[in-house]
């Protein structure tokens, strides 16, 4: 076809990898990948609806794209969850030729052929499940990318469980859990070609089996676990009402099993909880903060909080902040809370001055620094293991990876070292990065 493409991927981990299906199915109809917008003749936005801001950003690069496209004849193609909320906006605006919602993405490649044969059908944006596309493709195990030796691996598709801030359930539709037989093959599959790290990949996967009965989440960790050459093994997201304690045993039973766990709080108040419809409580959740330090030699710990939720008082505040510095997170990521129109919470009347939600943002940040940098203290002198992800952009005699509880770290290197396993010794704590050097 002789037509060249280029992908540009918004928001979080599930559309990069929604963006590899995406470039898997261009290629396999004939296009070749584009080394930037200009040199393309079809531009894909892979979209995102969590934020506001996200949005806005992707809708006016679609629309400069359009009108730089049409002086060139080219194809702009708006996919992911936006593309699935406002699909016919983008169409009845004349600013993208064809819409692709999630569902139906993985075969772009051959609706783009239509579209340039002459086909008249530009918005794909159904979510019948029987038209679900495998999304463990078998052409992503050979697929190259920047990190060879890791692979993201999707175990389940989609989110019911409808907490009222977020529009993800509306966008990508009932939870959908792949097959464990697939997803374990395709892991053997991965590990034979030189994986060696994979993230299991899901909004919730501790939900994983729940909708067509196949073996639950801990069991699947377990098993992936015991693949030969797979050496760590990352997993996100975990919600807390769905946690199984036994996940906790089956990361200390074996070694290549990241001892770093993700766990959302959100809110450290039971009625922002119940607002938030998390459903679980803040005793419920320590309850695993708890099982997990009692239980692990080691870990690493990291939250998402959500600040001025609608209805949130200084006195739910204070308790997120309790609850922060209760369980000494290693990690947090921080957000003021943004209506999003079409979810339950936009409607709420008692809404949070955005100053308010400034204050409470950065308090919870000077907090969260000061307990996670006298943690991070304690770790000098210890060794640990590591995977060297890149060469340092500051100095090319120095490489940087994560360590297996995934804390950052620098340390005398090169290019070679790129994708290898080291053991080492942390000498020093610059910031929130460790400096090591290989034993
Ligand atoms: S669990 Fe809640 S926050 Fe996470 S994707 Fe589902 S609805 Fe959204």
């Amino acid at each position: 076809m002789n037509k060249k493409y280029f992908i540009e991927t918004y928001g979080c981990q599930m559309n990069k990898s929604d963006s590899e299906l995406m470039q898997l199915s261009m290629d396999s109809e004939g296009f070749t990948e584009a080394a930037d917008k200009n040199e393309a003749d079809i531009i894909i936005y892979n979209t995102c609806s969590v934020r506001k801001n996200a949005e806005d950003r992707a809708y006016s690069n679609i629309r400069e794209s359009k009108a730089h496209m049409r002086r060139k004849n080219g194809i702009v193609v708006a996919s992911g969850c936006m593309a699935q909320r406002i699909g016919q906006k983008f169409i009845d605006d004349k600013i993208a030729d064809l819409v692709i919602g999630p569902y139906t993405s993985p075969r772009i490649g051959q609706i783009v052929k239509n579209y340039i044969k002459g086909g008249r059908q530009q918005l794909f944006i159904s979510q019948e499940k029987d038209k679900f596309t495998e999304r463990l493709n078998p052409g992503l195990i050979s697929s190259k990318d920047s990190t060879p030796w890791h692979k993201w691996i999707t175990i389940t598709h989609g989110c019911e469980n409808f907490c009222t801030y977020c529009i993800v359930p509306y966008v990508r539709g009932p939870l959908i859990s792949f097959s464990s037989g697939h997803i374990l093959d395709f892991i053997k599959k991965s590990a034979m070609s030189g994986v060696m790290e994979i993230t299991l990949l899901g909004q919730n996967v501790n939900q994983y089996g729940q909708d067509n009965k196949d073996i639950p989440f801990y069991e699947l960790l377990d098993r992936a676990s015991l693949i030969n050459g797979i050496e760590k093994i990352n997993f996100l997201t975990s919600h807390p009402k769905d946690f199984d304690h036994r996940i906790v045993d089956v990361i200390s039973s074996r070694g290549n099993i990241a001892d770093s766990i993700h766990l959302p709080l959100q809110s450290g108040s039971d009625s922002i909880l119940q607002a938030m419809n998390r459903k679980y409580s803040v005793e419920h959740y320590l309850k695993i903060i708890e099982k997990i330090k009692s239980t692990l030699e080691s870990y690493f710990i990291s939250t998402d909080i959500i600040v001025g939720f609608p209805g949130e008082t200084e006195k739910d505040f204070l308790e997120t902040l309790n609850v922060i510095k209760q369980v000494g997170y290693d990690e947090i990521f921080t957000y003021a809370y943004s209506p999003r129109l079409g979810t339950t919470a936009s409607g709420l009347e008692n809404q949070v001055p955005e100053e308010t939600k400034k204050e409470r943002l950065s308090e919870l940040i000077k907090a969260h620094r000061e307990a996670a940098h006298a943690k991070l203290k304690t770790f000098v002198g210890n060794q640990q293991r590591i995977i060297i992800e890149r060469v340092s952009k500051k100095d090319d005699n120095k490489v940087m990876g994560r360590t297996f509880l995934n804390h950052p770290a620098v340390m005398d290197g090169n290019i070679n070292d790129i994708g290898r396993i080291y053991n080492i010794k942390i000498t020093e704590l610059k910031g929130a990065t460790f400096i090591a050097e290989k034993i």
